[in-house]
């Protein structure tokens, strides 16, 4: 067995050795022959998709001693350089470690308009670009206006929509997309047969799928399994050490919702802690396997079904046939929202455990309109159930709530608090999850429910939306008996009740309601609060749909940093305002200021 790691050595050294990037590939070639690449370029898309390896062929190719040619040579000594990572002229920077200003101003903003070395070109290559502080962002950019014209910086990052636009202006874009099922097996494949490695089809179809698109990921994977058998690669190997639910596990499930049997999924998560199974991946199972469900039901051969294997394809087959579409979307969105709130950091067995109990009940909770399990459970079983899903769910938003209180409530408050009159938690009042951040390639999950608004797969942050359609029915529980709320004090903490996402309402609460009508709301926030800002602004959508439904009619909301030029309508009130929303949903008052997370 060789030292190095199977992703070293085979990752890719030349163009021709990428794989599934074709588009790409061909553009950066063409500038290659053109002899004068642009300044600035910028690689996008999910991890594990080659956006580094390119950059650094890129890179060989742009300052070979043979070249600028098509391919670098790989032989002459900057090549080598370059892929041993000590050439003087090519840097590689990792902005998720270093994200002090210092440090960007150390690597680029003082040795930039010093004249290369030896090669020919100085080439920037930064991994991670969006997680650089505003502070090293801003110094970037102030080289950017004006690069010298021998250097040329390649951006890589997974999350192009968190970059201004100022940075995205002076970039040229290229998209990296992630790879199918196939593309990931056959590599695995083929690099098995080069390693002369014994790898059943099944082994490398589930290798391949818990990759989800990444390449680089299937290869450490690989190389685990491989370690894991000491030999040829089963599937019960690769079951075990990820820690997989085996697939007639996932079909007990189903089957286990379809009858309602609550007390049963709650056993098998038990079951699941005891045997220490790593619920987050659990859950993304889970989400996949419903996906795949959805897919079968509704016989989209081409989206995927074709490269699973035979015996799970047909296991799919017969638990779709005994299910109806809307239960399959039910229970999918309800899977859906549950791994977003495990990434939101909300506890993640109870979280799971919350959601089955939900999708068991759907007769108590949902409208007319779901459609039932074949088995309707008796009354008093739901009512045990319902009260059994209430009790989750308080202990869920203790958890959330949990944090250290810089400032402390009062304590006039009651310890126990009476029962707010609401009728949660029902499948109706779900909401749809704020914009998702993570571009983590999860492929099965991406934009799974057609009920959903489809968001576009990058968003450019324009500082105008496209308009919002008005939501058919309200999206939330109106209180006051569905009446519409036209009071901004009565709005507001209502509003702040209805966001699921932690983040979005502590930083709600630093925000001030500016303006305040029937059609448009201003938000507004200090002008120290920049990442406030940027957050809400990117949330905007769900603030709009969320406030419809409270206002009932067709809302539109603008998100404003401070001038100070102007008094907040609810200046005096604001601070009343947060310990009312405080008590509504029991939690206490946090500086949310100090609370804007570590990214
Ligand atoms: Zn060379």
């Amino acid at each position: 067995m060789s030292q190095v790691s199977l992703f070293r050595k085979w990752r890719s050294k030349a163009f021709t050795d990428l794989v599934g990037q074709e588009a790409v590939v061909k553009t950066l070639r063409n500038v290659l022959a053109s002899g004068s690449p642009a300044r600035a370029y910028l690689f996008c898309g999910p991890r594990g998709t080659g956006k580094t390896s390119t950059a650094r062929i890129f890179a060989k190719a742009l300052c070979c001693e043979q070249g600028p040619a098509l391919e670098p040579c790989n032989q002459c000594s900057t090549c080598r350089e370059i892929a041993q990572g000590i050439c003087m002229d090519v840097f590689e920077i990792d902005a998720a470690s270093n994200t002090q200003v210092e440090k960007i101003r150390d690597f680029i903003v003082d040795k930039v308009h010093f004249a290369p070395a030896k090669a020919r070109f100085k080439v920037y290559i930064i991994d991670e670009v969006h997680k650089l502080s505003t502070s090293s962002f801003n110094a970037l950019l102030k080289t950017l206006e004006e690069p010298p014209a021998h250097v040329v910086f390649v951006l890589a990052t997974t999350h192009p929509h968190e970059l201004l636009p100022t940075i995205l202006s002076r970039c040229q874009r290229y998209d990296f997309r992630a790879f199918s099922l196939k593309e990931v097996e056959d590599h695995l494949q083929h690099i098995a047969e080069e390693e002369k490695l014994e790898l059943d089809p099944l082994a490398r179809q589930l290798l391949a799928r818990a990759a989800q698109g990444s390449m680089r990921d299937a290869l450490v994977l690989l190389e685990q399994a491989q370690h894991y058998s000491g030999g040829a690669v089963r599937p019960e190997d690769v079951v075990q050490m990820l820690g997989l639910l085996p697939q007639e596990t996932l079909g007990r499930w189903v089957e286990a919702l379809r009858q309602g049997d609550a007390a049963q999924l709650l056993g098998a998560v038990e079951e699941m802690h005891r045997g220490g199974q790593d619920f987050v991946r659990a859950v993304d199972l889970w989400v996949d396997h419903l996906r795949l469900l959805m897919l079968t039901k509704v016989g989209a051969q081409e989206a995927g079904l074709n490269e699973l294997h035979e015996a799970y394809r047909g296991a799919l087959q017969s638990q779709a046939h005994n299910l109806a579409l809307g239960q399959i979307l039910n229970w999918l969105r309800g899977a859906v929202d549950l791994q977003q709130a495990i990434r939101d950091g909300q506890p993640a067995r109870i979280s799971l455990e919350l959601c089955l109990v939900q999708l068991c009940a759907p007769v108590a909770a949902a409208p007319a309109a779901q459609s039932q399990p074949a088995a309707s459970p008796a009354a008093p079983a739901l009512e045990a159930l319902t009260r059994q899903v209430q009790d989750l769910h308080e202990k869920v938003k203790s958890l959330m709530l949990a944090p250290p209180a810089r400032r402390p409530e009062p304590t006039d408050e009651p310890p126990r608090r009476p029962e707010p009159p609401r009728s949660e938690p029902t499948p109706p009042a779900r909401r749809p999850e704020p914009v998702r951040e993570e571009a983590h390639p999860t492929p099965p999950v991406r934009r799974p429910e057609p009920s959903r608004e489809e968001m576009p797969a990058v968003r450019e942050e324009p500082p105008r939306r496209p308009p919002t359609p008005p939501p058919a029915k309200p999206a939330v529980e109106l209180p006051n008996g569905g009446k519409a709320i036209t009071q901004a004090k009565e709005f507001w903490p209502h509003l702040l009740q209805s966001l699921n996402d932690r983040r979005l309402k502590a930083m709600m609460m630093d925000a001030k309601l500016r303006d305040f009508s029937p059609e448009n709301l201003t938000i507004t926030l200090p002008s120290t609060h920049q990442v406030h800002y940027e957050y809400i602004s990117r949330n905007v959508r769900l603030l709009e749909e969320v406030s419809s439904g409270l206002m009932q009619s067709k809302v539109r909301i603008e998100v404003t940093m401070d001038g100070a030029q102007q008094a907040p309508v609810l200046e005096q009130e604001h601070e009343s305002l947060v310990k009312k929303a405080s008590g509504l949903f029991g939690g206490r008052i946090l500086d949310a200021a100090n609370d804007t997370g570590s990214d």
